[in-house]
């Protein structure tokens, strides 16, 4: 994950991002104020600025309204994205802490009046994204959980063993719908593991948005450092994006409207990665030297040199002669099915 300030990463995200999507940015913590209107200028090609120059700025993240009753916030390594579907809210991902858990829980409250959170979509189980301690702050009777169904019952498992009421959990596998009365979510399960082993990816049809966590992050290489993360996974599910044809993306590292572009780039990205490790592979280099290749080919700004790094590391310690990748040893949660 980029490390850089969460005030340059949601500034970075307004930039990439089209006005006709992203049209009345709110400035907001501790008390959502409005920010000044966009201008109506169809010059102004340039969203809003969400904060004003940093010495004038409040302190903490800050609150987009994507289009009417869409909104997100930026935290360090993840976005969470919330939605009114008429008859409640579905919030997407909780944050990697309990602090930006408990900072989103009064966003929500606020922007959406109070409305109670109906539904709890987690795009994957990492804790940049789904802290544990976040997460239990969320956990609700009243809350249905939606979780990749390779991972429902270690889900199930995981907050009795921390004591919890289990909430009502849906197994998400293949697409399903959450359905408001007032606008629905499109689920994708993916079948094969990606960014990680359990990814969903959200989309709002209305606003032809779609959210994919760590699958798809604008501006930056994905992660692949998962002890299961897979490249051909993460190629399939952009296919599988692509087909979708939506206007505008939320990943952890912000928002782009242009899906086209970024569905390239990353699987420029991802196309180089396995041609270079399974080249390599062919010849047994060793990893020390595969390293090396990969700091005197930098990526500037798309991809940072360490990160870069890690992820070829990562994946071709895992990759067998035949190019495949076998699961790494850390601990993978045990499907439905196994
Ligand atoms: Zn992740």
């Amino acid at each position: 994950m980029k490390t850089t300030s969460l005030r340059a990463l949601v500034a970075a995200s307004l930039l990439s991002l089209g006005p006709s999507l992203w049209a009345a940015p709110i400035a907001s913590t501790p008390n959502l104020a409005k920010a000044p209107p966009p201008s109506e200028t169809p010059a102004a090609a340039t969203p809003t600025p969400l904060s004003k120059p940093a010495e004038a700025a409040p302190a903490g993240p800050a609150v987009l309204e994507a289009a009417p009753g869409v909104w997100l916030t930026q935290f360090t390594g993840m976005t969470a994205v919330w939605a009114d579907l008429g008859d409640g809210i579905v919030l997407i991902d909780t944050g990697g802490s309990a602090k930006d858990a408990k900072a989103l829980k009064s966003f929500v409250s606020l922007t959406a009046k109070d409305k109670p959170i109906k539904w709890l979509v987690l795009t994957h189980l990492h804790g940049h994204v789904n802290s544990a301690e976040g997460l239990l702050d969320f956990l609700s009777p009243e809350t249905t959980v939606y979780v990749h169904s390779r991972v429902s019952e270690a889900f199930k498992n995981a907050v009795v063993m921390m004591a919890r009421e289990v909430p009502p959990t849906i197994a998400v596998s293949g697409t399903m719908e959450i359905k408001g009365k007032k606008r629905s979510l499109e689920l994708t399960a993916l079948s094969s593991p990606a960014h990680s082993n359990h990814d969903i990816f959200a989309l709002l049809p209305d606003i032809s948005l779609a959210v994919t966590g760590d699958l798809l992050t604008p501006g930056s290489c994905p992660d692949l450092t998962d002890p299961s993360a897979d490249l051909v996974g993460v190629l399939a599910a952009l296919d599988i994006l692509e087909k979708k044809n939506v206007k505008g993306i939320v990943g952890s590292s912000g928002g782009s409207s242009d899906p086209a572009a970024e569905i390239d780039v990353t699987r420029g990205y991802l196309r180089r990665l396995l041609k270079l490790l399974f080249e390599n592979k062919q010849e047994n280099t060793p990893a020390a030297k595969v390293a090396s290749i990969i700091r005197l080919d930098p990526l500037q700004g798309y991809c940072p040199t360490a990160m870069d790094s890690r992820n070829a590391i990562s994946l071709y310690e895992r990759m067998g002669p035949d190019g495949r990748l076998t699961p790494g040893n850390a601990a993978r949660p045990k499907a439905q099915n196994e």
